[in-house]
């Protein structure tokens, strides 16, 4: 079986080292979740849809190298069929299809993913001011961390910060929820820059959906102050070494179920 090591975000010495948008989202949905990636480091299987999200974003990225007028969709499949042939002999991928026409099959349905970006929006009408941005800063005494998908501005010159997506969109009603993470984005671009983004964009390619929603100093301040809670929370989990599990729909696609406290009866069965 094929594994991905998460990355740690613990020195036992000193508490909580760093936080990413994503282990943070892990702590609130389920603590036990947090700890089994962020503190045990326990390796997870990559499974064809981190493998699917992993390529496209590096066929998304490598678009906008290309001069306006070679912005189109099969150059965005062409992209994404050499990022897939220069990741695909990487071991963390190695086992990752039964069999050849199982791949092939994947790809397929990849690049349909893929053709739904243009029905989005139209890449050869802007240049994005940065990509794949990795950010590592200290914001209101918490290290955070991230990378972010893009920036870009808009006709009136606002910052609009932009992550791609490749699973399901949540339904509307439960979208806000799904902002969490570029919500602490923003607040990353807000303390490196000194400007406060306008705007932030879900775009899912699967659907295609896109979600945005505006921001400003008030959220950012209120995503600060929930952050802060939730870093207090995690350091005296640690200490307390207490991260109860907190079951879900989420268990179904969980990778510890088979280890979870949660679970620990239906596997005595
Ligand atoms: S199986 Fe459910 S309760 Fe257990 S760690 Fe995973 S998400 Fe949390």
């Amino acid at each position: 079986m094929t594994t991905t090591v998460t990355k740690p975000e613990k020195d036992p010495e000193i508490g909580l080292e760093t936080l990413s948008p994503s282990r943070a989202g892990d702590f609130k949905t389920c603590p036990q979740l947090f700890k089994f990636r962020a503190i045990d480091r326990l390796p997870e299987p990559t499974t064809v849809y981190q493998a699917r999200g992993t390529t496209a974003h590096l066929a998304l990225e490598r678009l906008f190298d290309l001069m306006r007028t070679e912005r189109s969709p099969e150059r965005l499949h062409t992209l994404f069929r050499e990022a897939w042939t220069e990741l695909r002999t990487d071991p963390e991928y190695a086992d990752l299809f039964e069999s050849a026409q199982d791949e092939r099959d994947w790809g397929v349905e990849s690049l349909q993913l893929l053709s739904n970006y243009f029905s989005i929006e139209d890449p050869s009408s802007f240049d994005p001011d940065d990509r794949e941005l990795d950010m590592l800063d200290e914001v209101d005494g918490m290290t955070l961390r991230g990378i972010l998908d893009r920036i870009d501005r808009d006709e009136q010159d606002r910052l609009i910060i932009t992550d791609y997506k490749t699973g399901k969109a949540p339904p509307e009603r439960y979208a806000q929820g799904a902002f969490f993470a570029l919500k602490i984005y923003a607040l990353l671009i807000r303390h490196r820059t000194g400007e406060t983004p306008h705007e932030i964009r879900l775009l899912y390619l699967n659907g295609p959906t896109l979600y945005r929603t505006t921001v400003d100093d008030r959220v950012l301040d209120a995503m600060s102050r929930q952050v802060r809670a939730l870093w207090d929370a995690i350091e005296k989990a640690m200490s307390n070494d207490r991260f109860p599990p907190r079951p879900g729909p989420l268990c179904d696609w969980c990778a510890f179920k088979s280890i979870c406290p949660a679970f620990a009866d239906d596997s005595d069965q």
